[in-house]
Formats: structure tokens, C-alpha cells, sequence
């Protein structure tokens, strides 16, 4: 017998290139032994003289795309000193390679494409195991090459040799690929094709073309952003008026037109490429972003972007290649079809992908990052749930409607789907319905329990129902989902006792049958009630009131007895019509919303139009008081307490409101009062409950907490109080399904 040690080493550790990683340590170190991968991780065998430091480097340079959980050494003893160190095959019959998240292309691969190795000169699928399709290009576990859409393209000798060799960057790199044996890239429009068509793509770019560029998770809609003609063809075309789009540029593009800070930066450059909020420096053409303070940035994250910023040498629009409200395009004769009369050529290539995934989208905080979008380069990635999960049962949550996204609880660890969208499109919801059953089979997921939107007409619900079929199936509020969302990523454990949630967003059904949305609940994972609500006002036309926001403005100041300034500001509405729906309570439910609110005001500042996406009125309002010179929190418009107990009533800001209006005060200062007034209404009462000892926190959820000034201004008024907030999981509709899962998985864990 031979002493040595048996190393476990737990986390994101498979599919990351951490076995040769391992290999090329002990080599270093003079450890010999064997690694191998098991359904716990990776298991390494050990002999040496100096553990320590080998160890230590387990940790410290672990690859870039893998995250060390845990390192736990014991005895191990080897019936025969081992001559030298081998990576040996997978063991146990659960042994499963997981899969990782999309990759940006890493430094050696960009340099590889700069370089003068023939094979990846030039190379638009050029990866390694540091970098490249993951997640996008897998049809099934486990993660080998013949299960992606790589199985087509047979390796040629030269990439087999890096695929085999640990010492390679490319071992084991499942889509490894050069110019001689990988896919290929075209240009194509009506005249014919061009091969390796990059540099025909970026002269057409350059001359105001509109393109369709396939990328990692779907097509994009790309056309040259410094140029206002083009760009504001694309949103002829696309039929989309004012939402912004999101831009690619090289790192000199991104300092040049926006103003980055070292944190940005980091985000920017992480493996999983998001789009970052970042504001405006150098002007690009208003098209872009109309009256948007910020603009959604992202670096080159696939070589053929790299390759195609190279040669156009300028921003790119880079907006997701779909027709209006339907997901993104990603089968080359789908783009040829529904595209066709979007764009003037297609930037095309062979490698098929498996799943669409949006690109993610991330803003950064005085307090942290915020993930508004969670897709591409987030998923698959599990969050670890906290203290009491452990013995949670399977459960998978359908989430909301509008920003749909599935949930499943395994082995103490949360799997928050993409992003999938608007449930009422067809092809969302055939989308929807894909993504539970793939989400389940990748996953090897047999849920026990099912929850579920207390609303039964999402169908996020109804779809709930048919999968539960005389399983356990919980329905949760709305909003306790939102508070639980933001407890689970904060790691707040089972026991830690009740938090108190101040959830602003939209709609959503209460435990009471009205209509939600501006709420201030005290609860943990098993239960919440409801202490403090925006008073409820009526949402004349019910889903038209969502779309036009006037139609809030004009309830809203006649329940503050102020129907001759509704009728000044809003001269062209069909007031008489509006008010005989409230007065007989025809389509006119009542609603606590926060949302509306926002909309309401902003259009009392001035906000016209129609909305023409979500959340257009509450950005143009937040974007106003961003310009409000910093004043006093007193200045604040402030709520009333309703008679009724609990309601916020918003009267009195009306009235404050007014009297600034009629003094000429600027809508800036307006603008940010309004914000300031909500969020140290609510601020003040959830401080209480801490002070009082009722609560141990407050979280902050919903999508208004979205906004950066408003959460802001919530924290400055909530002092030193422990605050809970949304980093990793979005704070609108998009996490719900993670709260929903958390409580019901609390829930059946209480039941035992
Ligand atoms: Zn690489
Ligand atoms: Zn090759
Ligand atoms: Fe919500």
C-alpha cells in the first residue's frame, strides 16, 4: 500500500476542461495518480510529497470557464505506487457530462483568428475548451460532439490530434473545428451566394445595408448604427417605432460611444457576453434609442463577429432577428422566409442551432449588477438554493405570462430556464411547451410537485394543470413569488426567519381576487400577508389600459377629486365614455398596481403615445428624472393613508404634483419627486417592520425595481437596514418562476 490522497472537487466542473486542467497540474506539481469525472464532479486520485500547493492551485487556477464549489481531501490508499498521471474514464452509472453556458471567445482563440496558423486564420468557428457554443448547438445529454450539431463535420486529423491531446487548449473541446474539416460561412441575396462572405457583408453594412447575421442562439438584424438612414429603415421595417436596440462594437467602438466604467468593462468581458446598459458619450443617430439615456452594448462574443466588426470597422445594430412579437429566427430557410422582406442579404452559415437563446441583458448598480434579461451565457448555470432545500422534492414552477421562463429544484440546486417570452404569441407558447419537456429530459427531472401563477388564465397555469394531472400542484400569489425570488438568490435560508417585501411591478392576481401590483408584504417561504398596498384605482379598459397609459392618468385624478385637470391635460379623451365604464364597473377592475401609476404620471408630464412595448412610459418617466438636479428627499411627493387601512392612498401626491405644475416647476424635478415619494412610502413602512423586529430584511422585487433611480432612492430611504436585491435572477416576471419553485418546495419540506 501506497499513502496518497482522494480529492473531490465539487461545482461547475465538467465540460470546462478541468480533467486536463488537473493533468497539467500534477505534472507540474510531480503528483501522479488519475482524475476522472463521476456524477458528483471531478475525483482525483493523488500521490505526492507536497499536496498542499497542488491543491491549493486546484482552487486558485482553475479554468476559466468552471466554478470550485468545494475541495474535500481524504486517505487514500493506492494498492501500487502509481509511475505517472492519467485522466481515466468516467465512473458510476450516473456519471453524466453537464453542460456549461455559451462561451464568449476567449483571448487564444482571437488570437488564433488573428494569427498564421492557416487552419484558424480568418476562422469564424474557431473555439476551445475556454470558450465557444455550449448550451446552443447541444441536442442531449451528455455533452460529446455526436449529440450537437458538430456531429456533422467530421474532425480531420489535425483537429482530432488537439481534441486528444491533454496538453492541448482543445482537448476535448467537443465543437473543435479549423478551416480544413469545420463549417463554413456565405454571404447570400438575391443574386446568388458569396463564400467566406464577411468582407461582402461589411461592404454592404458600410453602404447602409440591412443584413440578417446568424449568430450563437438565432439570427440578429444588424445594420451599420452610425448611419440614421439605415437605421431608421430597420425600424420601418421591423414595425418597431421606439424600442431600443441593442448594439455590437470591438472594445475601441464601446469607449468611443459610450461611457463604461471599470465594472462595465468587467461585465462586458465576461464568458457570458451580455448586453450592458451603458449611458451615452458620443452621440449615435437618435434611431437608435429614442430619448433613451442609455444604450444596450455588447462585445463581439462569436469569431464571425469578431471578424465582421473587423472589417466594418464601426457599431452594429445588432436586434433580435424575428417578425414582430414572435421568437427569434434560427434555421437558415427559416430566415430566408420570414426575414425576407426585413432584410437585403444574409450573412448565413452551416452549423445548425439547437436552441434559440436570446441575447442576456445586464445593467450595473451602485449596488451590483442586475440581470434584466436572463439567457444566453446564463443558462444552464443552476443557483445552489439555501439552508433547508435539501431534502426539497422535485418541483418544477411555470412562472408568469408576459415574460415567461420555467424553473425546476433538484439535488438542493434552482435551474431558471431563458428567457421565453409573451405566452399569448403562438410560437412563444409552442416554445414554452418545448422548453418544459427539454428542460425535464436534459435534466433527467421527474417533479413531484408542480406550482404555478395563482392567475388561472396565464398559461403558464393552464399548461400547469394539464402537466400536474393529480400531482401536487400549488398555486402561489404573484407577489409572494417576486419576495421569494429575491430571498432565494440572496441565499436567505428556510428558517432565517420573515422578510419584508416591498414588490412593485405590473399586474398580478392577489390571494383576494383583485389585481395587484404596488404591494408591501411580510413573509417568508411558507406564507406572507399583506401589510401595505398602493390604494386601488380602476384600469378603464382593462389590457387597453396597459397600452395606453392616459387611460390611468384620467382615473387616477378623478379618484383624486381633480377631473377638471384630467380634463385639461387629456382635451381630446372620451372622458364621458371613460367614466360611465368606472362609475358601473364595466371593464374597469380595480387594480393596486405600481406600473400603472408610473404610466399614469408619466403621462401627466407629458407622455403622449401609446405605448408600443412594456414599460416604455416608466422608462421615459425614469429617464426625465435623471435629469432633475439632486434636491432634498423631502421634496418628495408623498402618499396619504387611506381610511381603509393599508392603502397608500395617492391623492395627496396629485395634489402636490399640481401645485408644482401650475408654479412651472420642471418636469424633471416632477419626475423625480414622483420617484422619490414612492420610494419612501414604502421604504418608511418596511423600515418599521425591521425596527419593530417583525422582519429580519427587506427585499426588493418586481419589474419597477428594475429602475435604477427608483432603486436608488428606496435604499437611501431604507438607511441601514439589511437590504435584499436582485443580481443574478431578473427582478420582473422573468424570476418569478424561481420563487415559485422555492415556495412550494418550502412548502412540501414544512409538510413532512
Ligand atoms: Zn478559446
Ligand atoms: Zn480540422
Ligand atoms: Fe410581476
Amino acid at each position: 500500500m501506497t499513502d496518497g490522497l482522494r480529492i473531490r472537487v465539487r461545482g461547475q466542473v465538467q465540460g470546462v476542461g478541468f480533467r486536463p486542467f488537473v493533468w497539467q497540474l500534477a505534472r507540474r506539481f510531480g503528483v501522479t495518480g488519475n482524475v476522472l469525472n463521476d456524477p458528483e464532479g471531478v475525483l482525483i486520485h493523488a500521490c505526492t510529497d507536497t499536496p498542499d500547493a497542488f491543491i491549493a492551485a486546484l482552487d486558485d487556477d482553475a479554468p476559466p470557464l468552471s466554478r470550485v464549489d468545494a475541495v474535500e481531501v481524504e486517505h487514500f490508499a493506492f494498492r501500487e505506487p502509481p509511475t505517472r498521471f492519467d485522466i481515466v474514464q468516467s465512473e458510476g452509472s450516473g456519471a453524466e457530462t453537464r453542460v456549461t453556458p455559451d462561451a464568449a471567445t476567449c483571448a487564444a482563440c482571437i488570437a488564433d483568428i488573428e494569427g498564421d496558423d492557416p487552419r484558424r486564420r480568418g476562422y469564424a468557428f474557431t473555439n476551445c475548451t475556454h470558450c465557444g457554443p455550449r448550451f446552443t448547438i447541444l441536442h442531449s445529454l451528455p455533452y460529446d460532439r455526436a449529440r450537437t450539431t458538430m456531429a456533422p463535420f467530421k474532425m480531420c486529423p489535425a483537429c482530432a490530434r488537439e481534441y486528444a491531446d491533454p496538453a492541448d487548449r482543445r482537448f476535448h473541446a467537443q465543437p473543435v473545428a479549423c478551416s480544413d474539416c469545420g463549417p463554413s460561412v456565405w454571404f447570400e441575396d438575391g443574386a446568388g451566394r458569396v463564400p467566406d462572405g464577411i468582407a461582402t457583408a461589411a461592404e454592404r453594412l458600410g453602404r447602409g445595408a440591412i443584413l440578417a447575421v446568424k449568430g450563437l442562439g438565432g439570427f440578429h438584424l444588424c445594420c451599420d448604427a452610425t448611419n440614421p438612414v439605415a437605421v431608421a429603415e430597420l425600424r420601418r421595417r421591423k414595425h418597431r417605432p421606439g424600442k431600443p436596440f441593442a448594439l455590437m462594437g470591438r472594445v475601441q467602438e464601446i469607449a468611443r460611444y459610450a461611457d463604461a466604467t471599470d465594472v462595465d468593462w468587467r461585465a462586458l468581458r465576461d464568458p457570458s457576453a451580455p448586453i450592458v446598459l451603458l449611458h451615452k458619450e458620443t452621440a449615435l443617430p437618435d434611431e437608435v434609442a429614442p430619448n433613451q439615456p442609455r444604450l444596450g452594448w455588447m462585445l463581439p462574443y462569436t469569431p464571425l463577429h469578431h471578424l465582421l466588426l473587423g472589417a466594418v470597422e464601426r457599431p452594429l445594430v445588432m436586434t433580435s432577428g424575428n417578425l414582430s412579437g414572435e421568437p427569434q429566427v434560427i434555421g437558415n430557410d427559416e430566415a430566408r422566409e420570414k426575414l425576407n422582406q426585413l432584410v437585403d442579404g444574409y450573412l448565413m452559415h452551416d452549423r445548425d442551432i439547437a436552441r434559440r437563446l436570446d441575447d442576456s441583458v445586464l445593467r450595473n448598480t451602485a449596488y451590483g449588477p442586475m440581470i434584466l434579461r436572463r439567457a444566453r451565457g446564463q443558462v444552464p448555470e443552476t443557483l445552489p438554493l439555501p439552508d433547508g432545500f435539501d431534502d426539497a422534492p422535485q418541483v418544477v414552477a411555470f412562472g408568469a405570462h408576459l415574460k415567461s421562463a420555467i424553473c425546476l429544484i433538484k439535488n438542493g440546486q434552482a435551474l431558471l430556464s431563458h428567457h421565453l417570452g409573451d405566452l399569448d404569441d403562438a410560437l412563444t407558447w409552442d416554445e414554452f411547451v418545448r422548453a418544459d419537456t427539454d428542460y425535464a429530459d436534459l435534466f433527467d427531472h421527474v417533479p413531484s410537485i408542480f406550482a404555478c401563477d395563482l392567475h388561472p388564465e396565464y398559461r403558464s397555469s393552464q399548461h400547469a394543470r394539464v402537466r400536474a394531472q393529480g400531482s401536487r400542484l400549488i398555486d402561489i400569489q404573484h407577489h409572494h413569488a417576486h419576495l421569494a425570488a429575491c430571498m432565494v438568490e440572496n441565499g436567505w435560508a428556510v428558517d432565517a426567519g420573515p422578510v419584508a417585501g416591498i414588490v412593485l411591478d405590473g399586474l398580478g392576481l392577489g390571494s383576494d381576487g383583485t389585481i395587484w401590483g404596488g404591494e408591501l408584504l411580510l413573509g417568508d417561504y411558507a406564507g406572507f400577508e399583506r401589510v401595505a398596498h398602493l390604494a386601488p384605482a380602476p384600469l378603464p379598459g382593462g389590457d387597453a389600459a396597459n397600452r395606453e397609459p392616459w387611460r390611468n392618468l384620467l382615473a387616477r385624478l378623478d379618484r383624486a377629486g381633480m377631473p377638471d385637470v384630467a380634463e385639461m391635460l387629456l382635451p381630446h379623451a372620451p372622458h364621458a365614455l371613460m367614466r360611465q365604464s368606472i362609475a358601473a364597473q364595466m371593464n374597469a377592475p380595480l387594480s393596486s398596481s405600481a406600473g400603472r401609476l408610473f404610466d399614469a404620471f408619466a403621462t401627466a408630464l407629458g407622455f403622449e403615445a401609446a405605448q408600443t412595448f412594456e414599460g416604455e412610459a416608466a422608462m421615459w418617466l425614469e429617464a426625465l428624472a435623471l435629469c432633475a438636479p439632486s434636491e432634498s428627499i423631502d421634496a418628495a411627493y408623498t402618499f396619504g393613508l387611506d381610511a381603509m387601512g393599508g392603502a397608500l392612498d395617492d391623492a395627496p401626491l396629485w395634489s402636490a404634483w399640481h401645485k408644482d405644475y401650475v408654479q412651472g416647476a420642471a418636469p424633471a424635478v416632477m419626475a423625480w419627486r414622483f420617484h422619490a415619494g414612492l420610494a419612501v412610502s414604502f421604504a418608511r413602512r418596511a423600515r418599521r417592520l425591521v425596527e419593530t423586529g417583525k422582519a429580519k430584511a427587506v427585499a426588493l422585487s418586481g419589474g419597477c425595481y428594475q429602475n435604477a433611480l427608483l432603486l436608488d432612492l428606496t435604499i437611501q430611504a431604507l438607511g441601514d437596514v439589511p437590504v435584499l436585491l436582485h443580481h443574478k435572477v431578473p427582478a420582473n416576471d422573468g424570476g418569478l418562476a424561481l420563487g415559485q419553485a422555492a415556495i412550494a418546495a418550502a412548502q412540501a419540506v414544512c409538510d413532512r
